[in-house]
């Protein structure tokens, strides 16, 4: 690609259209409006020095674009799998553990089948992984036990929105791809995800000349019939030269405020974090949870991090409350897999409220921009097309708005009709 490619937003849709742009040598500049990369994936340091990830995000080995940018940084080793015998769930009523394999595969062995999982409902799942209609997930299901044990936690952590509008076309495309032998093993960062993603992937921007420009909010994109001819950013205007591109990889509002003839999602979901420090364990360690507020827990060296995804229905709680209600729930689970902690004892919490942590992915169509609204100037951002809006689609997405400037809207790529690479990757 001649001339330098001008990316807007340091998240992972930013990283990665980054990474793509520069790989050939290509000039590109990453321009970011917080004082750090990483956007809604990233580590929260505060000065009393308890650091802790805004909230858990995992992976799945089906990722496959994300696990191949991981590699690119010299990551991919960062990122372990804490639960290799499958998944602790934390059942309340029963006051006990159970393991459960995410891959179908493993329900084979009764001693990993997800609880009250019969025939029926394999069938179920048949129709929600190969249907083509969209409904909501929990009107596809119906009311079974399995819909407690595996369905419903996992649209929610999948989708962000809750089972009675989810939808099932895009629980789907992430299923389809589970569905692989060895694609549904659960990943996190070893240590935090600065450190195991956007810190690794930053070095290897900076290595290959990329610019990477922090506290540079884009004011305005300015345009010239159907081309971008300058970014006003926080403290200067940038001209672009006739070879120049620009990929915004923005937020849907900021996407709308930028350029406020495109009509782009408007509903968003919540996903609230509870970090509690305690010492924690030699390893880590993840337990799903039924029955509870908490949906789960990652146990790192130093504290443990609660996540509670279409969060609608607490975001606005007392923030005290929650923390002891939830801390009462998870504790004795804590304490089966020997964390020596008690439920009358809350340690110290810190709570982060995401109040637009992802689009919400209901069962109806998305309003979705043009993926080129102008000539010289393309979209990227983990809302755009039909995946789960996850790290995966972020990635995919700042993948394929290079490829779009590099070869152009009719290029011979198989390009789904809504611009997403049909790699079947995501998930
Ligand atoms: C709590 C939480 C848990 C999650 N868990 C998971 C998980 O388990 N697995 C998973 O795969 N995904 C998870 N996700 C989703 C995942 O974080 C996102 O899909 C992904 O980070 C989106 O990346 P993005 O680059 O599209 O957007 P963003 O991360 O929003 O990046 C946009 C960037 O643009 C910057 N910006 C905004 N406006 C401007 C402007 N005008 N000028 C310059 N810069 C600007 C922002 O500061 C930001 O850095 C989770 C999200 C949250 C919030």
């Amino acid at each position: 690609m001649t001339g330098r490619t001008h990316i807007v937003g340091a998240g992972i849709a930013g990283i990665s259209a980054a990474l793509a742009a520069s790989a050939e040598g290509g000039e590109a500049i990453l321009y970011e409006a917080a004082p750090q990369a990483g956007g809604r994936c990233r580590t929260i340091r505060p000065a009393d020095g308890f650091a802790h990830d805004n909230g858990t995000h995992v992976l799945f080995t089906a990722n496959r674009r994300a696990l191949a940018l991981l590699k690119t940084v010299g990551a991919r080793e960062r990122w372990i799998e804490p639960e290799p015998k499958g998944l602790p769930i934390y059942d309340r009523q029963a006051a006990s553990l159970r393991r459960v394999g995410l891959s179908p595969w493993s329900w084979l062995l009764s001693s990993r089948r997800p609880k009250g999982l019969g025939l029926s409902d394999l069938a179920r799942m048949l129709r929600l992984v190969f249907s083509s209609r969209d409904c909501p997930v929990a009107a596809l299901i119906g009311q079974r036990p399995i819909m407690e044990s595996l369905i419903g936690p996992l649209t929610v952590a999948v989708l962000n929105t809750p089972v009675s509008q989810a939808s099932s076309k895009r629980l789907a495309y992430a299923l389809r791809r589970l569905l692989r032998p060895g694609a549904g093993r659960l990943l996190v960062a070893r240590n935090g995800l600065s450190e195991d993603l956007v810190e690794p992937a930053l070095a290897t921007l900076r290595q290959r000349g990329v610019s990477v420009l922090s506290g540079q909010r884009l004011r305005a994109v300015l345009t010239n019939g159907e081309r971008a001819i300058g970014l006003t950013l926080a403290d200067r205007t940038v001209a672009l030269g006739p070879e120049d591109k620009v990929v915004l990889a923005l937020p849907p509002w900021e996407v709308e405020r930028l350029l406020p003839a495109l009509v782009v999602p408007r509903l968003f979901e919540p996903i609230l974090n509870v970090h509690y420090r305690v010492p924690g364990l030699d390893r880590l360690r993840f337990i799903g949870f039924t029955g509870t507020l908490a949906q789960w827990a990652l146990i790192r060296a130093g504290h443990v991090s609660v996540t509670i995804s279409a969060a609608k229905a607490v975001i606005d709680r007392d923030p005290d409350d929650l923390a002891a209600t939830i801390w009462r729930e998870i504790a004795p689970a804590l304490r089966i897999v020997d964390l020596d902690v008690h439920p009358d004892r809350q340690p110290e919490a810190r709570i982060v409220k995401e109040k637009r942590a992802t689009i919400r992915q209901a069962a109806a169509p998305l309003p979705q921009p043009p993926l080129q609204p102008l000539a010289d100037l393309v979209l990227a951002g983990d809302w755009i097309g039909p995946l789960p809006a996850t790290i995966e689609s972020a990635v995919t997405a700042g993948e394929q708005a290079v490829f779009l400037l590099r070869h152009g809207r009719n290029a011979h790529r198989p390009v789904s009709p809504t611009g997403i690479a049909k790699t079947e990757d995501a998930a």
